[in-house]
């Protein structure tokens, strides 16, 4: 443990805080805060903060409304900006009933629970996420537009540009929150960035990727910039992922290698592969749980189409990287960051799970680009799709027990009854597509 009670409190004295956050996510992947004065610390460590439930979506009825907020101490952070009325700070929560009991619609109990389930086992989950997004300028009213005004690719250094400013400002806030930043670049759209974390263990690499999202675009924000992790804003150029890094520890050594294996994955982690390959299609709601997650999952931008896993292919569903003797891992990549990242680690470590428990093997690597095969060879090799739209994502996941399971019914009833609103929603709109393709043709 990082922090105690009292170094809580002598902190908040020494470094003047003035208010304090206290946040949770909801289901859908939104951070929410209650906000107290610094003289209420001691309330809030004893789990006394209450809200009412019943304001968050999808988490209670009116009539069974009150929560209270746990602060993870080891969450506790000073944000590095100044509020204007004082200094501020914040904990990362967990939601409790009023009886005491864990709140099964918290996602970080969720994920605390799978998480638990891997610890059952001996093992611990260590994530590295890759975040991309996108900067678009804001108009003379602050509104967000799909301007750019930056022809930077791909790990291009010149010219220097708002959005390079703006994202070192990220990088350097980021740090000052202590986080290890692994890697930062600009990516292959314009106005495209991805900022890369170091390895954590599951639970705090997705309060990490919560925070990230908040401060990425508060720091825009100060640039004139707007940031978006909307999976797919522009047609015809890429989209932005959230590719997963993943490996399990075993007594603190990674439980995927092996020196004797070609690729020097050991019988575990090609266990833990093949639960992926089998849960990819049902985990794709919560992976990628918008409409908009399934524009960018179509061939020629990079992100996966097909479920199958490669050490030479790019862009596979899952690839094997190269790595440094026992640092091999996994990279899942249809993941994007529209996702709430505790459900999409909890589901992705079920699958893993899933596969060591009941020995499975995955199928053969594919080493050639899937995308160039003609329908009968991905037939005979059986090379299926990931889902192609929500409503389907959705209705795979309905159909898979152990997936559901780790859900649990609360999040998984409020979450498919959302996605099927979403759908419905969606059907009733007519986009321009279809006007300029049927409009004057009909
Ligand atoms: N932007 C691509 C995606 O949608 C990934 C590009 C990359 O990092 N190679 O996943
Ligand atoms: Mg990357
Ligand atoms: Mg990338
Ligand atoms: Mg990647």
């Amino acid at each position: 443990e990082k922090y105690q009670r009292d170094d809580i409190i002598k902190i908040i004295k020494e470094e003047g805080i003035e208010f304090i956050y206290l946040q949770f996510t909801d289901i859908f992947g939104v951070m929410k805060n209650v906000a107290i004065p610094a003289e209420e610390i001691s309330k809030a460590l004893n789990n006394e903060v209450a809200f009412d439930g019943s304001c968050v979506d999808g988490f209670v009825r009116i009539e069974e409304s009150d929560m209270y907020l746990r602060p993870d101490l080891d969450t506790f952070c000073i944000y590095p900006w100044g509020g204007g009325f004082g200094r501020e700070a914040r904990f990362i929560c967990d939601v409790y009933n009023t009886d005491g009991t864990p709140f099964e619609g918290d996602p970080r109990y969720i994920l605390k629970k799978v998480c638990n389930e891997a610890k059952e086992m001996g093992y611990t989950m260590q994530i590295g996420p890759e975040c991309e997004f996108f900067l678009f300028h804001t108009d003379e009213k602050g509104k967000p537009t799909l301007i750019t005004h930056d022809d930077a690719g791909y790990f291009d250094l010149a010219p220097i540009d708002l959005g390079e400013n703006a994202r070192r400002d990220m990088v350097m806030t980021l740090k000052k929150m202590g986080f290890e930043v692994e890697a930062s670049h600009h990516e292959i759209a314009p106005g495209q960035h991805e900022i890369d974390f170091k390895f954590d263990d599951a639970l705090y690499a997705a309060d990490k990727i919560m925070t990230f999202k908040s401060v990425v675009k508060i720091v825009a924000k100060n640039h004139g910039l707007h940031a978006t992790f909307m999976p797919k804003p522009i047609a015809g150029i890429p989209g932005s992922g959230m590719h997963i890094n993943q490996l399990l520890l075993n007594d603190g050594k990674n439980a995927f290698y092996d020196s004797e294996d070609k690729l020097k994955l050991s019988k575990v982690a090609y266990n833990y592969l093949a639960g992926l390959l089998k849960h990819a299609k049902s985990i794709c709601a919560i992976t990628n749980p918008t409409i908009n997650s399934y524009k960018r999952l179509i061939s020629g931008y990079e992100a996966p189409v097909y479920i199958s896993w490669s050490s030479r292919n790019t862009s596979p569903l899952v690839r094997v990287p190269m790595s440094k003797e026992n640092n091999v891992r996994f990279e899942l990549r249809n993941p994007d960051p529209s996702c709430n990242p505790y459900l999409a680690i909890a589901v992705i470590l079920k699958s893993g799970l899933d596969g060591i428990k009941n020995n499975l093997t995955p199928p053969k690597s594919i080493d050639r680009n899937i995308n160039s095969m003609d329908e009968d060879y991905k037939k005979d090799n059986s090379i299926e799709s990931l889902p192609e739209s929500l409503y389907e994502a959705v209705k795979f996941l309905c159909s898979d027990e152990t997936i559901k399971e780790a859900l649990g019914r609360h999040v998984l009833e409020r979450f498919v009854e959302a996605k099927k609103i979403e759908w419905e929603d969606y059907n009733k709109s007519i986009s321009s597509w279809e006007i300029e393709k049927y409009l004057t043709k009909f």
